[in-house]
């Protein structure tokens, strides 16, 4: 079978739980995934640590890495950059393991252009008062911030049927097996193994 990972990338309105997600898969199948960590000129929140969360950097700089063809694809959101070095996710890619990008719906759509194997999900919230509860809940952005993320939040509804799943984040846990069977699913598609059931006939017609 084909031991090349695939390519998922995960969407969902700012707040929704997305990163409060991919920790605990990551957690739970530390053996099968790896989260890409993107670039940003966005300032690091109390407690985001450099090369954890984000790489952090400038516009200077991040256009630069735009130039030498460094990122898969990047977008402006709110006001700043967001990119995927294209490094990493090509050296996990080929060690196995199934890739996470983390990413909003402009990048998403570049990915899928460039990769159409890709798995597209977007994380929903239950409603949309616990989407507005949990990012306030969460406490790290202003009332300005708050606000520009949510209008985002409406634009980005039109992108959700290009996307190939919805993951409802109610129950934590819930959504995370979830997330995991849809992506051990994918793999087994007939379109992703061509190779293997090609070669499982061929030992057949020798035997
Ligand atoms: P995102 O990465 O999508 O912006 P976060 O992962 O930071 O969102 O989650 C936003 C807030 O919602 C955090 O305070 C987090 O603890 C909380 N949260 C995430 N998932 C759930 C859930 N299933 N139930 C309740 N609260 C949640
Ligand atoms: P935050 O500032 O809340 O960490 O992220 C803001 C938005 O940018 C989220 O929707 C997140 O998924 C998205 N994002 C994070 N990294 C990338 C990236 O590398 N590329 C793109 N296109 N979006 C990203």
């Amino acid at each position: 079978m084909d031991q090349r990972g695939i390519l998922i990338v995960v969407s969902g309105f700012a707040g929704t739980g997305k990163g409060t997600i991919m920790k605990r898969l990551l957690q739970s199948y530390a053996d099968s995934y790896a989260l890409s960590v993107s670039m940003t000129t966005r300032a690091p929140r109390p407690g985001e640590q450099e090369g954890v969360e984000y790489f952090f950097t400038d516009r200077r700089a991040f256009e630069e890495k735009i130039a030498d063809g460094g990122l898969i694809e990047y977008a402006s959101y709110c006001g700043n950059y967001y990119g995927t070095p294209r490094e990493y996710v090509e050296r996990q890619m080929e060690a196995g393991k199934d890739v996470i990008l983390e990413i909003e719906v402009q990048g998403a759509l570049q990915v899928k252009k460039k990769f159409p194997g890709t798995v597209l999900m977007f994380v929903m919230p239950p409603s949309a008062r616990t989407l507005y509860d949990r990012i306030r809940g969460r406490g790290t952005e202003t009332d300005e911030v708050i606000g520009a993320r949510m209008r985002r939040a409406v634009e980005e509804c039109e992108y959700i049927p290009r996307y190939d799943y919805i993951l409802v984040n109610d129950d934590l846990e819930a959504c995370v097996e979830q997330m995991h069977h849809i992506i051990q699913s994918e793999k087994m598609s007939t379109a992703r193994n061509a190779a293997f059931i090609e070669e499982i006939a061929r030992e057949l017609r020798a035997l």
